[in-house]
């Protein structure tokens, strides 16, 4: 979208705004640089960084609140379960309106006066149009041009191969649990001190987070990064052929899952309900 504002397709937008969780991987902080000095500083488009914090260092420090991630959760009998996604709307739904209120001149807790807003444009294209939705205060309203102009994953694709911009990266926290195989495949083969980097984190949390095993609400089970619930240096994350999957007698949707991602995975504006919290009597969201 800044590259359609930039080129005119799309009116120009007065500012793009950067949710930085702190720990995004290498080649995304790259490519925001690039889309920086190629296209928005050309066209007059300030992009804006905002953030609440680093979510690796808050979730691994003793002293800080934290916002918990999805971890996938072995329970003590056993039982699987997940942690509550409470990061997405921390780090990255927060500082966006705090940025946005800022912008307006009514920073909070100063009312936003009736009827004066922002329009936000979204990312969204048709394929996901079912992610799309209204904002929830008045003084934001979301358009979602993409979905507007009909166009689908693979024209946004061959537009940004248009413009030099085929390797694109996914935006998304490092260790996201959300990572399909591939990712973690991607990480582990590309990028040996980023894998290092999960690995270590992954074990870290294995008992939760530091500040509720500081306060004494200890982990009554386990967390993994992985959705096999396998420490993630040994978690099968090598690809697994259709054959071996019906042998498993898995869905394909599950395969699909394992090996992509959660489909929807992260996203400010655009998450769904379906991985809310299935158990949380570990204080992983004190
Ligand atoms: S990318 Fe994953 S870990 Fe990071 S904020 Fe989003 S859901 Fe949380």
């Amino acid at each position: 979208m800044l590259a359609l504002s930039a080129d005119g397709t799309l009116p120009k937008v007065d500012y793009a705004i950067f949710a930085d969780t702190g720990w995004e991987p290498r080649a995304v902080y790259d490519h925001l640089e690039l889309l920086e000095r190629e296209i928005a500083k050309p066209a007059g488009i300030p992009i804006l960084r905002v953030t609440s914090g680093n979510i690796r260092d808050d979730a691994l420090d003793p002293d800080h609140r934290f916002a918990s991630m999805p971890l996938y959760i072995l329970n003590k009998d056993g039982r699987p379960g997940m942690t509550r996604r409470q990061c997405t709307g921390e780090y990255k739904v927060k500082p966006i309106k705090k940025k946005i209120r800022d912008l307006l001149g009514y920073p909070y807790p100063i009312r936003v006066p009736k009827g004066l807003f922002v329009e936000q444009w979204i990312g969204i294209s048709t394929d996901e149009f079912h992610r799309a939705k209204d904002a929830d205060v008045k003084y934001m309203r979301n358009r979602h041009p993409l979905i507007d102009m009909g166009w689908s994953r693979s024209d946004c694709v061959h537009y940004l191969r248009s413009l030099g911009l085929a390797d694109t990266p996914k935006s998304s926290c490092l260790g996201c649990p959300f990572h399909g195989n591939a990712q973690w495949r991607n990480i582990r083969d590309h990028s040996p001190s980023e894998w290092a980097d999960v690995v270590a984190f992954d074990a870290a949390i294995r008992k939760g987070n530091a500040r509720a095993n500081a306060s004494g609400n200890k982990l009554l089970g386990e967390a993994f990064l992985h959705r096999s619930r396998v420490p993630l240096d040994q978690a099968p994350i090598d690809h697994v052929t259709a054959a071996e999957w019906a042998a498993r007698q898995r869905s394909l949707a599950d395969a699909d899952q394992l090996e992509q991602g959660v489909v929807d995975g992260c996203s400010p504006w655009s998450c769904r309900g379906e991985v809310e919290a299935v158990q949380d009597d570990f204080g992983l969201t004190a």
